[in-house]
């Protein structure tokens, strides 16, 4: 059945376009109605993030711009801008969960995939049946990307898969992934890799969980040995997987550069690379007894503004999604540093009973301070954020490399 069917039969949503208006009367009322009784009484990140998305696709909130044959609305960018203003500091937090499946994932395979995998893929995605990880970087293979080793040789009706990635986010928790390996390495590196879709879930795939300095296991190491993927589960090209790649960095640039940023006061979210959200620092300025202090009020003020900019920058269109990135990247190391500042004055390490008035929220205030250093790797480093801008948007020379034209299996490897 296709979507289009599936979608009038299972929801029976209006294919008719709203008025911004009705619109956005449609988005408050999921969020105010809907969302409350969704999540009422259920718990864990993971139930919580299903019930929500499973709510927002049902209602036709998950996909607003997607073509309608793929679960999405086929609606223009004017309406996913009134949804961001409307879903602002609303969204659950435990939302962080889509942002490699929902966030980079579908967009890739929208853009990318044949119609077998868009169909088998984009609907249980959008709906958070499926979630999904990024198998990009290797112990050796990091900024240099394309120089990544894990290899997978064709064998009868099934690629075979062998070879090492790490900092997989939430691979412990995926069915999928979204897989870079090597398919010719007699082509120059950029030229021989080809993206895929992973089943995690099989003997060949072994997830180690590797615990951060904030005490979480974000990310984890990865081991494929002969793992299997079938024939056709290829995103793009076979051996143009490089084109796929990049086209996956800029989505997820977007996402860290833009998402939702500015939360309320009192909604805590311990996920997700996501700035302190400046209403908290005020509570936390008058939980402190700092409210007053006019050079805790000027930072204030300057993360305020950085808060209104990155947004903003965010409902720029054509925006280079670097530019986002490092913008945020920056907010979320100020931010943490003020944190630093007026909840733990006397000591960078802490444990929940010494930060004196804060006590309640010393856990989740350290969390950031520890966690706002990784915002600017993942996604690509701000160096890399900033060779890109250099390269892309102002036209510099590119930078030098001597590898290029050479055959990946003549490289000197790390
Ligand atoms: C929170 C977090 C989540 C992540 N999640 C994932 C994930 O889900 N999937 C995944 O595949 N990867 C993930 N990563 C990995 C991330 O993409 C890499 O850490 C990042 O690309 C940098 O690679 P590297 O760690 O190997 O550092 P390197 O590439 O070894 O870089 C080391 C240093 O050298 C600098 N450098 C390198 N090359 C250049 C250059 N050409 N010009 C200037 N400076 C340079 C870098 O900026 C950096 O400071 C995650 C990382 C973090 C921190």
């Amino acid at each position: 059945m296709t979507w289009r069917a599936a979608d009038q039969q299972r929801y029976g949503r209006a294919m008719t376009t709203p008025t911004i208006e009705d619109f956005r009367g449609e988005v408050r009322s999921f969020f105010e109605e809907v969302l409350p009784s969704t999540l009422d009484g259920v718990h864990g990140t993971i139930p919580r993030a299903k019930a929500w998305r499973a709510a927002l696709f049902d209602h036709g909130l998950a996909a607003i711009d997607y073509p309608v044959e793929h679960g999405g609305r086929g609606l223009g960018p004017e309406y996913l801008q009134v949804y961001r203003d409307e879903s602002r500091g609303l969204v659950p937090r435990e939302d962080a969960t889509f942002g490699i499946g929902v966030g980079m994932a579908m967009p890739t395979i929208r853009d990318y995939a044949d119609d077998d995998l868009k169909e088998r893929f984009i609907v249980p995605g959008l709906r958070g049946e499926e979630l999904w990880c990024q198998m990009y970087s290797e112990p050796g293979s990091g900024s240099d990307l394309a120089s990544l080793s894990t290899r997978a040789v064709l064998d009868g009706d099934e690629w075979i898969v062998t070879g090492q990635k790490v900092w997989t986010s939430g691979a412990q928790h995926s069915q999928l992934a979204i897989l870079l390996a090597r398919t010719d390495p007699d082509a120059p590196k950029h030229r021989g890799i080809t993206m895929f879709v992973l089943p995690v879930e099989q003997d060949g795939v072994t997830v180690r969980p590797l615990v951060q300095m904030t005490g979480e296991a974000e990310f984890n190491e990865i081991f494929i040995d002969e793992a299997r993927i079938p024939k056709h589960w290829v995103v793009g090209e076979v051996n143009g997987g490089w084109t796929t790649a990049v086209a996956l960095l800029a989505h997820e640039r977007v996402n860290t550069g833009t998402a939702s940023m500015g939360g309320s006061a009192t909604q805590r979210s311990k996920a997700g690379r996501t700035p302190i959200p400046v209403a908290q620092l005020i509570e936390l300025a008058r939980a402190c007894g700092r409210d007053g202090d006019p050079l805790v009020r000027q930072e204030l003020a300057r993360l305020y503004s950085g808060e209104k900019v990155v947004s903003w920058l965010g409902a720029r269109q054509g925006m280079h999604p670097s530019i986002g990135k490092l913008w945020r990247t920056r907010q979320g190391r100020a931010a943490a540093d003020l944190a630093a500042r007026l909840a733990f004055p006397a000591s960078p390490a802490w444990h929940p009973d010494l930060s004196v008035e804060a006590n309640a929220d010393a856990d989740y205030f350290a969390y950031h301070i520890l966690n706002c250093r990784g915002m600017s790797l993942g996604g690509g480093t701000d160096e890399i954020q900033r060779n890109t801008l250099g390269e892309r948007a102002l036209g510099l020379p590119r930078e030098p490399g001597t590898d290029r034209d050479t055959p990946f299996r003549e490289l000197l490897k790390n």
